[in-house]
């Protein structure tokens, strides 16, 4: 599993909490909390 930032507003999507790899998110999926594109988000180093 791997962790996602958002570089907008710095949001971390963490696939293992939220039970759904990234690249498997609508690719209209937005950040909840800015509302930046999936494209904002950058895959984090473990
Ligand atoms: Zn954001």
């Amino acid at each position: 599993m791997a962790r996602y930032r958002c570089t907008d507003c710095g949001h971390i999507y963490d696939e293992e909490h939220e039970g759904k790899p990234f690249i498997r998110l609508d690719k209209d999926w937005k950040c909840s909390f800015c509302g930046a594109p999936k494209g904002a988000y950058e895959k984090m180093k473990v």
